[in-house]
């Protein structure tokens, strides 16, 4: 085994008494603190202090008086240039960004650079790109003229103001990063809560928009709990909140942003993805794209599959390949370039699969994989599951973890009968050389993504969100400029 050695960058990083990052500058703040623990080594790598309700207001603060005047005085033009130019600083850093990831997250580091930090600046620059593409319309109005006036209206498209971001553990910078490239290219400034469990790749971005030319008080990040977040939500001058995170939390912010004057609010919450394998699927062919979108990130992904339905004349053949392909996937440190499979990102987050896990076996539904691997870290097994009909906990609940279910089925209409026994509506997938069939079926299904021979990938010319408790809200595409913007309708009579 050999493992990337850690930048000297990246060391003093870790090092630092990290405070919030307010107004384009590191504050340090006396406050409570949470140590960061690598979860492949269980070791304290640095820590984070908790923020409070004063330091959520300096942040606010400093994001509306931002967005009253150094944002808004900065031309569409140049807020797509410095979004570039931030996305050059993350190629240039990609290396510190990504060991920053991989030391707090347990990510592997070749996803870590290659996923998590490139697609990061992927994302940032097809932001950068609408900057200068955000329009209204111009209308006729049909009020008759009796003096032979004339009207005419058009419609603007503003900034809503001060974002909140709050930000899951997963991909915390490439996240975070959606929530920053939607609100700057449409003239919104933002306040960035992200995971207590990784935070610091977020901080050091928020140092690189300074050197990017993105003016202080545009990007600040307030570091701590769910409480933290909970002042952040309820701050004044908070116009839109864009949350990343699970269902409960979900809806729960989401109900109170409604009762705080109607605050805007999108939702990316969890799921219980189904990849669905027709009877002509050739297995061969299909497993390693589907196994791959499975165990990414130890399946710690919310668009990955969590429930594979094979066809009856399949499941055999399936249960035989997959379980001889997981025990082939080499387990070790996600420093090492050659692991292929790192430990799951936090503690918590441990105890609930193992939780899962531990009732998979007590009810002999383990079909491979299904143990906790002894040691340090936080590593488990990527797991096979069978299980007890479709009510079946293991069924209905998300893990968030490497734990897939696989269940037979014979006929179409049963097939979306079990895909869509979930309050859940994320992702799905078709895996299928009939074409004609999975048209068929992509209506049906109920999920705000669906893919045909592939499952888990996403771009950012392609809308993504959820359908029913999987949220609400869409990222990607023209269709965030919706959720960033206010519609102001102009009528004149001449
Ligand atoms: P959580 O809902 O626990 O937390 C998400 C974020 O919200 C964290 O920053 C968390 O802070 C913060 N938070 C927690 N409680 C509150 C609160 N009461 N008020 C304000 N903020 C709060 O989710 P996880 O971080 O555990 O992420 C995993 C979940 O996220 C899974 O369900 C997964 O499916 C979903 N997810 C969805 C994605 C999507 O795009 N649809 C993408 C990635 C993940 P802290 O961590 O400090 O507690």
């Amino acid at each position: 085994m050999s493992e990337v050695q850690i930048l000297a960058s990246v060391e003093t990083f870790l090092q630092r008494q990290h405070g919030h990052f307010i107004h384009g500058q590191h504050l340090e703040v006396d406050r409570r603190r949470i140590e960061l623990i690598n979860p492949a080594t269980e070791q304290v790598v640095s820590s984070i202090a908790v923020g409070n309700q004063q330091d959520v207001d300096a942040a606010v603060h400093s994001a509306h008086d931002a967005f009253l005047n150094a944002w808004a005085n900065t031309s569409s033009y140049e807020r797509g240039q410095k979004l570039n130019k931030l996305a050059d600083l993350v190629e240039q850093h990609a290396e510190e960004l990504a060991q920053l990831e991989t030391l707090t997250t347990g990510k592997l580091i070749h996803l870590a650079r290659h996923l998590e930090v490139a697609q990061t600046a992927v994302f940032l620059r097809y932001f950068a790109g609408w900057a200068t593409k955000i329009h209204g319309q111009t209308m006729q109005p049909s009020i008759p003229s009796m003096n032979g006036e004339k009207y005419t209206a058009y419609s603007i498209r503003q900034p809503v103001g001060v974002v909140a971001g709050i930000v899951p553990w997963n991909f915390s910078l490439m996240i975070g990063c959606w929530k920053i490239g939607s609100a700057l290219t449409t003239g919104c400034t933002i306040v960035l809560k992200p995971s207590e469990f990784t935070t610091l790749s977020l901080l050091r971005l928020a140092e690189l928009a300074i050197e990017a030319g993105i003016p202080a008080g545009v990007i600040n990040v307030v570091t701590g709990t769910g409480e933290t977040g909970q002042y952040l939500i309820n701050a004044n001058h908070i116009k839109k909140v864009s949350f990343t995170g699970s269902v409960p939390t979900g809806i729960a912010i989401g109900q109170q942003a409604m009762k705080n004057d109607l605050t805007r609010v999108s939702l990316e919450l969890g799921g219980k993805n189904a990849a669905a394998i027709l009877a002509d699927a050739n297995l061969d062919e299909i497993l390693p794209t589907l196994l791959q979108a499975t165990f990414v990130h130890q399946g710690q992904v919310c668009a990955a599959p969590e429930r594979f339905f094979v066809h009856q004349s399949k499941y055999d053949e399936f249960v035989e390949k997959v379980t001889g392909a997981i025990q082939q996937i080499k387990i070790g440190s996600p420093l090492d370039e050659s692991s292929m499979f790192g430990p799951l990102s936090n503690q918590p987050h441990f105890e609930k699969v193992k939780h899962y896990l531990d009732i998979a076996n007590q009810n002999d539904q383990v079909i491979c994989g299904g143990q906790v691997i002894q040691g340090t870290g936080y590593f488990v097994e990527p797991t096979l599951l069978k299980v007890q009909g479709i009510d079946d906990p293991l069924f209905i609940e998300e893990t968030f973890g490497p734990v897939v279910d696989v269940i037979p089925f014979e006929s179409d209409d049963e097939l979306i009968r079990m895909m869509n026994h979930s309050r859940f509506g994320l992702t799905a997938s078709i895996w299928t050389n009939d074409l004609a069939k999975a048209l068929r079926l992509i209506p049906q299904i109920e999920a705000g993504s669906v893919w045909v021979n592939m499952h888990t990938f996403l771009d950012p010319s392609v809308p993504f969100g959820g359908v029913k408790a999987s949220g609400l809200g869409r990222e990607f595409s023209d269709a965030f400029i919706e959720d960033y913007t206010e519609l102001k309708s102009v009528m004149i009579r001449y």
